[in-house]
């Protein structure tokens, strides 16, 4: 102990000295910082604290109106009203931050995009529009090039979706050639709805160029040659599918029957789908071959046909097409007995009978090629919900 050097027996004094004027120095520059904030400030945060948000908010403006240098309190108040579907507030404080002649070009650039958001969420397309196409450069370009081509989806602008999807595709945002190839049969649908029938194949064309995996300009060729009065052709595109995407022939069955029939070759029809069935169950499929089964075979072997399916995987959609068939052959009062039970399982096949999209989980009845509910294209895969759930247990 009394070799220790003065110096040791006083450093500990030394450090706690310094720890304490430290200390003293920031409490003192937080200090001086709070006094220079605005007395709403803390007000709307003691709002925000004891959960009382619209009170906050009220706090908040008074602060932005005493205070306009504030530009991070109105991108945070503009976005807080937009969440909340106050879009007239939030568009008022984006075009307050815009009209500012001294806001730096980042911010200037930042307001317009929450700006064109707003618009976006109260449906003011055009305004949206608008804005969005003045951030072609800077940080904000690639999200503004996104919400575009939502609008001309929105607006079915398929063009101009075809030429944004293409810029932003090249500048490096990833692959947009399965929703080019959608937006061609868009155009390819609307030219057969005004019995443009060449257009509409150009269109398909450009859709396959796009994409040449796409189901469904396949589907809409084989469509424009039936309208063309060609069915040999028809018959040729859909049976393209199966090389495409095997599950889709579930969306070719019928046609392909039809084609057939209308050339006078009913059974070869009946052959070809009755094989993808096989190849590839699906409930859609065996309702089309029952029932071409039952007017090429008579019921008694679309009975049969119904039977074998729902032993080899038994569903309730298949009970129900069995059921279906077996009423065929009843007597009236069997048949009696068998309406009941039909009726019984209908609210649940109904249910459990939809395409659900695979991004959002939205259940329709009919398919889509672009869910109703997230607006992603391709998300419906062509299988019902009680097949998908059964393939997933098994
Ligand atoms: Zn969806």
């Amino acid at each position: 102990m009394d070799s220790a050097p003065w110096w040791l027996l006083i450093a500990p004094f030394l450090l706690f000295g310094l720890g304490w004027i430290a200390a003293r120095i920031d409490i003192g520059h937080l200090l001086t910082e709070s006094r220079a904030l605005p007395s709403s400030y803390f007000k709307g945060l003691n709002f925000l604290l004891n959960e009382q948000p619209d009170r906050a908010i009220d706090a908040f403006i008074e602060v932005v109106k005493l205070d306009p240098e504030t530009t991070e309190l109105h991108f945070a108040l503009g976005n807080l009203f937009r969440r909340r579907g106050e879009t007239e507030r939030a568009i008022r404080m984006h075009q307050n931050l815009l009209s500012r002649p001294d806001l730096p070009a980042e911010q200037r650039g930042h307001a317009m995009f929450e700006l064109g958001q707003d618009y976006l969420k109260a449906g003011l397309l055009d305004r949206a529009e608008e804005a969005f196409r003045q951030l072609s450069d800077g940080g904000h370009a690639t999200d503004a090039k996104r919400h575009l081509l939502d609008i001309f989806q929105l607006e079915k602008e398929w063009r101009k979706a075809i030429e944004a999807a293409r810029e932003l595709q090249e500048s490096g945002a990833g692959s947009n050639q399965v929703r080019i190839a959608q937006y061609h049969c868009e155009l390819a649908q609307t030219a057969m709805n005004e019995s443009r029938l060449d257009d509409a194949h150009a269109e398909l064309e450009a859709a396959l160029a796009a994409n040449r995996r796409s189901v469904r300009a396949l589907l809409l060729l084989g469509d424009v040659a039936v309208q063309q009065g060609e069915d040999e052709e028809a018959i040729a595109a859909w049976k393209r599918v199966e090389q495409q995407s095997a599950p889709h022939v579930a969306l070719v069955g019928e046609r392909l029957i039809d084609a057939y029939r209308r050339l006078g070759r009913f059974p070869e029809g009946l052959k070809l789908v009755k094989s993808y069935l096989d190849a590839y169950p699906s409930i859609d499929l065996l309702e089309v071959v029952l029932r071409a089964t039952a007017e090429a075979d008579g019921p008694l072997a679309a009975n049969t046909l119904a039977r074998e399916a729902l032993h080899r995987s038994p569903s309730l959609l298949a009970l129900g097409q069995y059921l279906d068939t077996r009423s065929q052959l009843a007597t009236p009062n069997e048949r009696d007995d068998l309406e009941v039970v039909k009726n019984l399982i209908h609210n649940h096949t109904r249910r459990i009978g939809r395409y659900i999209c695979t991004n959002c989980g939205f259940k329709a009845r009919q398919f889509h090629w672009q869910c109703p509910g997230c607006t992603h294209w391709e998300s419906y895969p062509p299988r019902r919900s009680e097949e998908l759930e059964n393939q997933t247990q098994s």
